[in-house]
């Protein structure tokens, strides 16, 4: 049967991945809407290749350009923030949530407002929104599906057992390409994008490379799975073969494996609850030869730590780390900081004090969300 997908941040680097599944499974998938940010000629060719319904450009400016670009097709142009929450809204059988950062927020909500089944990958908006997301999931009867591979794996090992019988889930950290890097002060953007084992958006590379994408990922976790915090660990695994594990009462512990290919939990999402076939190759362990694993260094990467301390803290410092997260991440790639001011600016504005009360809605995220960037941005700017 012929099911429906709106894929929001479709040029991105999920996004890509997502439209490879339903481009090598025609017969399978229609394309309801296509987002993207800016870049109007990839986001036109990809609706057309695909006959989308619609195609919206956030950034209104170039409402133009995009009409222009599908003139003569029979897609539907559209531009700006409203636009992206209404594609979200329309109707799919399943909404890809592709978007980084806080400002997929709202298209995520409104998706989740008309009780849809969204694939999460857009961490952010999780972390941001927390218990504002996981009741309004509650309220419309939406399902969330993780598509954060590590997530991915902690859904699919918690088919062998309920939440109640769960001892430790332990999310698996690559441990990022600085991981045996000396002088963290001297890396250059590039070093940091540089992931030894997946494919990703500059933004995640980043926030790998600083394990800040472990921290979010681990409030992310306690969302997805409450199953309390002091029971979900980190450990670092450089090979990323193991993508998590869950250990029950009884002392058994399933994990998820396979390729760094974020194919893999996509498609799990695309055909939940049955499962679909992808280009993989046959996981070869002999190949791999070994797996490691160590305790992560939370003195030089103090990422993981500063997430658990907003995650017990709960109310508005979620959304406050990762809003500092995002602007410190951004002038780091423009050069402006240096790499380990990433997490000092992190530190600084969670800890500055006279955190704003916990948000009740999405609004109050948002508040928040522009609170912490400007208390960022000031923080770099007089250091
Ligand atoms: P990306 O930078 O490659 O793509 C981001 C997409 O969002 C693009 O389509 C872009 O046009 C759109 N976008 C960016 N800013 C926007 C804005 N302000 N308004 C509207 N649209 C905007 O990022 P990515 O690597 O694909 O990551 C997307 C999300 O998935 C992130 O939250 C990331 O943490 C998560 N994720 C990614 C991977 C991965 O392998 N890339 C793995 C796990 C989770
Ligand atoms: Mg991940």
């Amino acid at each position: 049967m012929t099911r429906s997908i709106t894929i929001l941040g479709a040029t991105g680097s999920v996004g890509a991945s997502t439209l490879d599944l339903v481009r090598r499974n025609p017969d399978d998938w229609r394309v309801e809407a296509l987002t993207a940010h800016s870049n109007v000629s990839d986001l036109a060719a990809l609706a057309k290749e695909f006959g989308a319904k619609q195609a919206v450009i956030a950034d209104e400016a170039r409402y133009g350009e995009l009409k222009d670009a599908l003139a003569g097709s029979n897609v539907e142009a559209a531009a700006g923030r409203a636009a992206l929450c209404e594609a979200a809204a329309r109707p799919a059988d399943i909404v890809m949530a592709a978007i980084v950062g806080c400002a997929g927020l709202a298209p995520v909500m409104a998706a989740i407002e008309q009780g849809r089944t969204v694939a999460l990958a857009n961490k952010e908006a999780l972390v941001s929104a927390g218990e504002v997301m996981t009741a309004a999931v509650e309220k419309h009867g939406a399902t969330l599906l993780p598509v954060d591979s590590e997530h991915n794996a902690i859904f699919q090992c918690l088919q062998g057992g309920r939440l109640d019988e769960v001892r430790t889930i332990t999310l698996t950290a690559s441990g990022g390409p600085l991981r045996l890097v000396e002088d963290l002060d001297a890396v250059t953007p590039e070093q940091a994008i540089a992931h030894p084992n997946w494919d990703m958006g500059a933004k995640i590379s980043v926030d790998s490379a600083t394990m800040f994408n472990k921290g979010l990922e681990l409030i992310e976790a306690h969302h997805l799975f409450p199953v309390g915090l002091d029971k979900i660990r980190i450990v670092v695994h450089p090979q990323s073969v193991i993508h998590s594990m869950v250990e029950y009462r009884d002392g058994s512990t399933l994990a998820q494996l396979g390729p760094s290919d974020m194919r893999v939990p996509i498609a799990s999402c695309l055909a939940y609850p049955a499962r679909m076939d992808t280009p993989m190759d046959p996981l070869d362990l002999a190949a791999i030869g070994e797996l490691s694993f160590f305790q992560p260094d939370e003195t030089r990467f103090p990422a993981t730590r500063l997430a658990r301390q907003a995650a017990e803290a709960g109310g508005a410092a979620p959304a406050t780390l990762n809003a500092a997260n995002e602007v410190a991440v951004a002038a780091f790639l423009a050069g402006k900081i240096k790499f380990s001011r990433i997490a000092l600016t992190v530190d600084e504005v969670l800890n500055a004090g006279n955190l704003p009360p916990a948000p009740q809605s999405l609004d109050d995220v948002l508040v928040i969300d522009e609170a912490a960037r400007k208390l960022a941005t000031a923080h770099m700017e007089t250091a």
